[in-house]
């Protein structure tokens, strides 16, 4: 199967949302063997049932390699909402409709497909490349590259990780694609508020209702957004954003770092649910639970605050705000932290050579370096020192990104063509000549 949207639409009909990864893994090393891509394959099993794929290809010096990751497993899909059976691989006018589609099984088939070209036109690698599949990303990575790091980190040592994060955008920041790599990404840290109270009957209500302590806690706390704060990472992408915006919104993006433009921008930016995530450590109340019977006053509520914290934030000086916000009646818990990760740099040789590849092969698109609002296996590989780079290398649309995790993820084969050029290219340069 030596074309890239049928390899993929083949790929898409393992339904991988259920643990179940390593069927899917074993085809992928199947097929790498036969294609010839490499015959120095390994299949892990990090957990029962789950498939991790580490293939490699040799260099002929000994240089610290360069990995190509994505994702097997896929979020779930509601086949009643979608125009196509999401687990079929159906190809309308040139058009594959899929679960896993752009997440993430695209990108592994056009970095497969990038190995493939090269080793059939005989390149020859001086660096050696790592192509990873993992298992368990759209949970928690843990059984995935959390395992891959803790297990074989040092063993593969790799110079960089390619993984996914940003994306070439057309639509969000003008008409001309604008290129996104992820260099680093928010804290998840999640919180559990507890309000306790006495109970009683609803006729007779009284001032130490949990309900009303939970309310009045976090109405204040919420009340008031974190401060503004800028990184290298969103530093400069503002400044090569500002290039694609007209008028006052130009000016604005271009002197954020003047407090009295940063003011005025920022009334705009909280409007903005996306640019608000950019700029500033967020708190959306995700859980609220308290009462059972219209008439009774309850002993208990409790809610969920998920918290996503700048790259640079200290996570105790957040809880420290967060306590002090909430204040004394009610009790606070942190249930999940990730760990702070530094930012992969903005001026390494992965970085300027994958921006030089988009340019070569999309003279017009810009590329900017992007800080994820959600959390990608890349922080498993910050943490451990090594820099990973996200960036699924294809051109999306507002409609294109609204289907990830959402209704009808599709991909065009002119897409795929496309991620299979830039990943050849930026192999060829990191990897190949003298
Ligand atoms: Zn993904």
């Amino acid at each position: 199967m030596n074309d890239a949207l049928a390899f993929l639409s083949r790929y898409i009909q393992f339904d991988t949302t259920q643990k179940n990864e390593m069927a899917a893994a074993q085809w992928l090393a199947a097929q790498m063997r036969e294609l010839g891509v490499t015959r120095d394959i390994v299949v892990h099993e990090p957990a029962r049932g789950r498939g991790l794929v580490v293939a490699r290809v040799a260099g002929s010096e000994p240089l610290r390699p360069l990995i190509l990751n994505h994702h097997i497993d896929v979020v779930a899909a509601q086949p009643e909402q979608w125009t196509r059976p999401p687990f079929a691989g159906e190809i309308v006018d040139g058009v594959l409709y899929g679960r896993g589609a752009l997440d993430d099984k695209g990108m592994g088939v056009a970095f497969l497909f990038a190995l493939l070209e090269l080793v059939q036109e005989g390149a020859a690698f001086r660096r050696p490349v790592i192509f990873t599949a993992v298992p368990d990303e759209e949970t928690s990575g843990d059984e995935g590259t959390g395992w891959l790091v803790r297990e074989h980190g040092s063993a593969l040592a790799p110079e960089w990780v390619w993984d996914e994060g940003g994306a070439g955008f057309v639509g969000l920041f003008g008409p001309t694609p604008q290129f996104g790599i992820a260099t680093c990404e928010k804290q998840v840290h999640h919180v559990r508020v507890v309000a306790q109270g006495a109970p009683g009957h609803g006729s007779m209500p009284h001032r130490n209702n949990p309900n009303d302590k939970l309310i009045r806690a976090l109405a204040f706390a919420l009340r008031q957004p974190r401060p503004f704060r800028l990184s290298d990472t969103t530093r400069t992408m503002f400044e090569s954003l500002a290039a694609t915006q007209r008028g006052a919104a130009r000016k604005l993006m271009a002197q954020l770092e003047n407090p009295v433009a940063q003011r005025v921008a920022d009334q705009r930016i909280r409007n903005d649910a996306q640019l608000n995530a950019f700029v500033r450590d967020t708190i959306s109340l995700n859980v609220v639970r308290g009462g059972y019977q219209g008439n009774v006053i309850p002993e208990r509520a409790e809610a969920q605050l998920d918290c996503r914290l700048l790259p640079d934030t200290d996570p105790d000086e957040f809880d420290v705000w967060l306590r002090r916000r909430l204040g004394r009646e009610v009790s606070m818990e942190v249930l999940q932290r990730s760990p702070r990760t530094a930012s992969s740099p903005l001026d390494s040789p992965f970085y300027r050579a994958l921006a030089a590849s988009i340019k070569q092969l999309r003279p017009e698109a810009g590329v900017f370096p992007l800080q994820v609002p959600g959390a990608t296996d890349g922080r498993y590989w910050r943490a451990a020192g090594i820099p990973a780079y996200g960036l699924s290398p294809f051109i999306l649309s507002r409609e294109d990104i609204a289907s990830i995790h959402g209704i009808d993820e599709r991909i065009s084969g002119e897409n795929l063509a496309l991620g299979v050029r830039i990943a050849k290219d930026l192999i060829t340069r990191l990897c190949m000549g003298g």
